[in-house]
C-alpha cells in the first residue's frame, strides 16, 4: 500500500503519529508529519484509522 501525505495540508497536530507509529512519524523540525515505513500498516491494520481521523484530510491510501 500506498501511504501519502499532502504535506501543504499537514498541520502537524501528531495524530497519524499516535495511532499508526509503526508507518508514521512527526518531523518536529518542519512540523510535518512523514511517512517512515508504508508497508508496515500491512500488518498493523491501522492506517485506515490515520486516514480517517486526520483533521484535515491529508492521508491517503492507495493499493
Ligand atoms: S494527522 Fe494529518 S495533520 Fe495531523 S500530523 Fe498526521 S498528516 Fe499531519
Amino acid at each position: 500500500m500506498d501511504v501519502i501525505i499532502d504535506e501543504e495540508l499537514c498541520i502537524g497536530c501528531g495524530t497519524c503519529e499516535e495511532i499508526c507509529p509503526a508507518v508514521f512519524h512527526l518531523n518536529e523540525d518542519e512540523g510535518k508529519a512523514e511517512v517512515i515505513d508504508p508497508e508496515a500498516c500491512e500488518f498493523v491494520g491501522c492506517c485506515e484509522a490515520a486516514e480517517e481521523n486526520c483533521p484535515v484530510e491529508a492521508i491517503s491510501l492507495k493499493e
